[in-house]
C-alpha cells in the first residue's frame, strides 16, 4: 500500500448528488465520510479529522457558511481545506464564502472531473504523499510515485508499513505524532494494534533510514511520541 489513504469528507443533503460525489472520491482511492446535515458533518469531523471536506452551502439546519465559520475558527480544525459547494453563482457569494474561510469554492452544477482536480489541488498541499507528490527531508528523498526511498542518493529497503510511516512523517517533518496518532494514520483505526507496535515499527524505520549510515533523523519525545527532525 502507498501512503495513507486522504480523508473526504462529503456534506450534501440531498441523497443523488451525495452518492455521486462519494463514488467518484473512491474511485480516486480516498475513504470517503458521509453527511447530511451539518449538525452530522460536525460530528463527524470531531471523530475523525477529514484532509478534506467538501461542504454544500444550502443544508437543512446548520448552513454550510455556518459550518465552514466554526471550523475555521478552531484551532483542531483550521487547516482542514474546505471546499464549497453552491447553486449560486452571484459574485457576493462566492466573495461571501471565500471570507467564512472555505479554502475554493465551486459552483453547481460542476464537473465531477473539475471537483475531483480541485480535490486533489487541496491535497497536493496538505497529504503531498498521498497524491503522489515527491518529498524530501535532508537528504531523504520519497517518491510516493514509485514508492522508493532514497538517502544521500542511495536507493533504502524499506518494509511496507515503514514506508507508510515514513510518508506520514515526512508530509509534516517536525510535527510529534503520538503513537495513537499514528496508529489511526498507519494502520487505520478499525484495526486493533497495540500501541507497542508502533515502537517496533519505528524501531524498524530507524535501522532502514541509517542501512547506509547517516544519522537517525526520527526524534523521540518523551511522552508525547515521536518526529522527524
Ligand atoms: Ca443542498
Amino acid at each position: 500500500m502507498a501512503a495513507p489513504q486522504p480523508k473526504v469528507l462529503v456534506v450534501e443533503d440531498e441523497p443523488a448528488q451525495r452518492e455521486v460525489l462519494a463514488y467518484n472520491l473512491e474511485a480516486e482511492g480516498f475513504a470517503v465520510a458521509k453527511a447530511g446535515t451539518g449538525d452530522d458533518a460536525l460530528m463527524l469531523v470531531e471523530e475523525d479529522t477529514p484532509d478534506v471536506i467538501v461542504l454544500d452551502w444550502m443544508l437543512p439546519g446548520v448552513s454550510g457558511i455556518e459550518i465552514c465559520r466554526r471550523l475555521k475558527t478552531r484551532p483542531a480544525t483550521r487547516s482542514v481545506p474546505i471546499i464549497m459547494l453552491s447553486a449560486r453563482s452571484e459574485e457576493v457569494d462566492r466573495v461571501r464564502g471565500l471570507e467564512t474561510g472555505a479554502d475554493d469554492y465551486v459552483v453547481k452544477p460542476f464537473s465531477v472531473v473539475e471537483l475531483m482536480a480541485r480535490v486533489r489541488a487541496q491535497l497536493r498541499r496538505t497529504r503531498p504523499a498521498a497524491v503522489g507528490q515527491r518529498l524530501e527531508f535532508d537528504d531523504i528523498m520519497l517518491d510516493s510515485e514509485t514508492h522508493k526511498v532514497f538517502r544521500g542518493g542511495k536507493a533504502l529497503k524499506l518494509g511496507p508499513t515503514e514506508f507508510r510511516l515514513l510518508s506520514t512523517f515526512m508530509e509534516k517533518p517536525g510535527r510529534v505524532w503520538s503513537r495513537e496518532q499514528l496508529l489511526d494514520r498507519v494502520w487505520g483505526r478499525d484495526i486493533y494494534v497495540d500501541t507497542r507496535t508502533v515502537d517496533v515499527h519505528i524501531g524498524r524505520l530507524r535501522k532502514a533510514l541509517s542501512q547506509h549510515g547517516g544519522e537517525d533523523p526520527v526524534r523521540t519525545v518523551r511522552g508525547a511520541g515521536y518526529a522527524l527532525g
